[in-house]
């Protein structure tokens, strides 16, 4: 890199940052920006005379944004030092020892979200201040009030400052952009963006209305006598701030690795998004004496996980039409390692989204893979286009059977009820695990017995014989009588799950149950009124239990008689206890799994129910409790850990 390509690439840099923390639309991934920042970094030093005083490098990263009145720290609001693999941490342990030898390390997540500084004076909220340039920031208390985990009194009456990371759960994310799907607008491109955005409203109930949580990772201007970091994070924890969902102190490389690498393992199943894990020296002295750069402390650094997002390429649309006739695109794409997994299909939403981000065929896009969830287009970047792009224009036809689509906007829906397509879904819908479970019929198997003309219909499926198997092509004896035996074991299932492998329209694993405990085979004479007083079934599922019933009625009848679903049994009345008749939630992890602590409630007579409103009775919550926790706390729903749930019981 020669001065100019320097100059080039500090103010390539500056751009990305203005996207960034300005913006909350960032024109690029973390990972080129990391990989560009460190050749910045690389000819810095070499180059020391030549440093450019606007080099990232040189300040913290936030620029600050002139719709919020700004606001002094009390004390310097740092960045953190990013290393990424086992070799930058042996050269950070190795500087950092060369400071001070008898130091130990405080390691916990670090969170993708935005910064915060929290001021407390005589034990009150007074400020809520966003990083911005490390010394001066956004002033945002009011916003900040509305987010229920920032305690508005604590029980410390010196001045201090609380700093953390204020975040939006994954669930919550989810939520959000699927409303915003539903209502036509953009949805947000990832949690961290979002978060940043929903802080930095103008507009506070916009911000309360998100849900954010804030998560306290160290302190700046403080009296606290400890000695430890960790006992500092302790005593702040008391103060009723949320704990990370894991921590721990040590020593050395090799508990440091291990430690890294179990975070690593397990951080799709924390509520939120983490991007790497801070360690940081624990011994509050030697972090004094070891002191800063013009950046970043030299006590602790960032250990970077692998990149979620990736830069791909889109090479083409594909449509895929689902059992209810709904036609949804998807993205082709360069297929691209992230996280260690290929990946070479994305999700897109919907087409009104493809519409808003305009998204063409050649572009280059940010791809988002984090955890199970299908990856998804995030963002697409539409100035490094060259001319080559095309726009994609919408399907008015059937992709499966050139029928005319219907245009609802958002959807697009195939209305032949003899698509192959349809067809083909719904059977292998009746027969997928939350339905029938029936082994041996996956997509391959149903599309060759629709093709082959033997099934037309799930009906079709019971009037399968040896013989009939045996005509097609690969399958043999032993295959054939498997499916048959499986075809039978279906019969006799529990009724709720016949009523799931119907495929009514918004009626899935909990309103069949709901629908099956409260009607059994007569839910098909239930009427609007009697079904939408069933806990958790709204009209438009009510309506469209009715729809499906009206025009199936014969089809449910004959099913019915071949499969012969078990009526529900009234259950026996529970003894009497704390928890009979009262709506619980469960959140968070705890000794046993959810499902065990579900079924021993359902036993006690609780109806144990997904989400926290006015009716819930209890909370049970474990460690890492996620947003209904925070809900019930602020509905005023009483909140007991695990242990005190079995204390009740004893
Ligand atoms: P950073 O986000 O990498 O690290 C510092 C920040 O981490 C702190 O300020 C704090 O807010 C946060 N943090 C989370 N958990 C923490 C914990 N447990 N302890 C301490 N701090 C914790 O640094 P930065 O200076 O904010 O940003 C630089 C990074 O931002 C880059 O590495 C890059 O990945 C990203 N970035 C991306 C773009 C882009 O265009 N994609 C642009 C600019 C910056």
């Amino acid at each position: 890199m020669n001065f100019d390509d320097y100059k080039k690439a500090v103010e390539k840099l500056n751009l990305y940052s203005h996207h960034y923390y300005v913006l909350d639309d960032p024109l690029t991934t973390d990972e080129v920006y990391d990989k560009l920042y460190h050749e910045v970094v690389e000819y810095e030093i070499s180059n020391h005379d030549k440093i450019l005083q606007n080099s990232p490098t040189q300040r913290v990263g936030d620029i600050v944004s002139d719709g919020f009145v700004k606001a002094p720290h009390l004390t310097r609001m740092w960045s953190l030092e990013d290393i990424f693999d086992a070799e930058d941490l042996q050269k950070w342990l190795t500087k950092t020892y060369k400071l001070d030898k008898n130091i130990s390390f405080y390691c916990e997540p670090k969170y993708d979200g935005a910064s915060l500084n929290l001021i407390y004076e005589n034990g009150e909220l007074i400020q809520g201040i966003t990083r911005g340039d490390g010394t001066i920031g956004e002033l945002i208390t009011q916003n900040v009030k509305t987010i229920r985990s920032v305690p508005l009194t604590i029980a410390h009456k010196e001045k201090i400052e609380i700093r953390g990371e204020v975040v939006i759960f994954k669930d919550e994310f989810e939520k959000i952009n699927n409303e915003r799907l539903k209502k036509g607008e953009a949805v947000f491109a990832n949690p961290r963006n979002a978060a940043a955005g929903s802080l930095r409203q103008l507009d506070s109930s916009i911000t309360a209305a998100r849900n954010l949580v804030f998560l306290p990772y160290g302190v700046g201007e403080n009296s606290l006598p400890h000695k430890l970091l960790s006992e500092k994070m302790d005593y702040i924890y008391e103060l009723g701030f949320r704990k990370p969902p894991q921590r721990s102190t040590c020593k050395g490389f090799d508990e440091i690795e291990t430690i890294y690498e179990v975070m690593k393992k397990d951080r799709d199943s924390y509520s939120m998004m983490l991007d790497g894990m801070v360690i940081k020296v624990d011994e509050i002295a030697s972090q004094i004496d070891m002191g800063y750069t013009v950046k970043v402390p030299r006590f602790a650094v960032a250990y970077k996980f692998p990149a979620v997002e990736k830069i791909t390429t889109l090479k083409e649309i594909v449509l895929q039409v689902g059992r209810s006739g709904a036609v949804t695109p998807v993205a082709i794409v360069e297929p691209t390692d992230i996280d260690g997994v290929i990946v070479e299909r994305a999700t897109l939403h919907n087409f009104d989204e493809i519409d808003r981000k305009d998204i063409r065929i050649h572009d280059k896009v940010i791809i988002l893979r984090s955890g199970d969830v299908i990856p998804k287009i995030i963002k697409v970047l539409t100035h490094e286009r060259d001319g080559s792009q095309v726009p994609y224009i919408r399907p008015t036809l059937c992709p499966v059977c050139s029928s005319e689509l219907l245009d609802e906007g958002v959807l697009l829906k195939c209305q032949n009820l003899t698509c192959e397509a349809r067809i083909v879904n719904s059977i292998i819908y009746f027969a997928s695990k939350p339905c029938l479970n029936i082994d041996g019929l996956g997509n391959k198997i149903v599309e060759a017995l629709f093709t082959s003309g033997l099934v037309k219909s799930v009906v079709d499926l019971f009037d399968l014989t040896l013989d009939k198997l045996l005509s097609l092509e690969g399958f043999k004896e032993k295959k054939s009588q498997n499916l048959l035996n499986s075809l039978e074991n279906a019969k006799g299932c529990e009724y709720w799950r016949f009523i799931n492998s119907l495929g009514i329209e918004h009626v899935g694993e909990v309103a069949s149950k709901t629908l099956s405990e409260n009607f059994g085979s007569s839910f098909i004479d239930a009427t609007k009124e009697q079904i939408v007083t069933c806990d958790g079934i709204g009209e438009e599922m009510a309506e469209s239990v009715l729809e499906f019933v009206r025009v199936n009625r014969d089809t449910i009848q004959t099913l019915q008689d071949i499969l012969k679903p078990l009526e529900p049994i009234q259950k026996e009345e529970a003894q009497e206890n704390p928890f009979k008749a009262k709506t619980v939630v469960l959140t968070g992890t705890m000794s046993q799994s959810r499902g065990e602590i579900k079924d021993i409630l359902e036993y006690l007579g609780a109806k144990v129910s997904g989400s926290v409103s006015k009716k819930t009775d209890f909370v049970i919550y474990g460690e890492d409790a996620g947003s209904k926790y925070d809900k019930a706390m602020d509905l005023g729903v009483k909140c007991i850990t695990e242990e005190e749930m079995k204390e009740m019981l004893l």
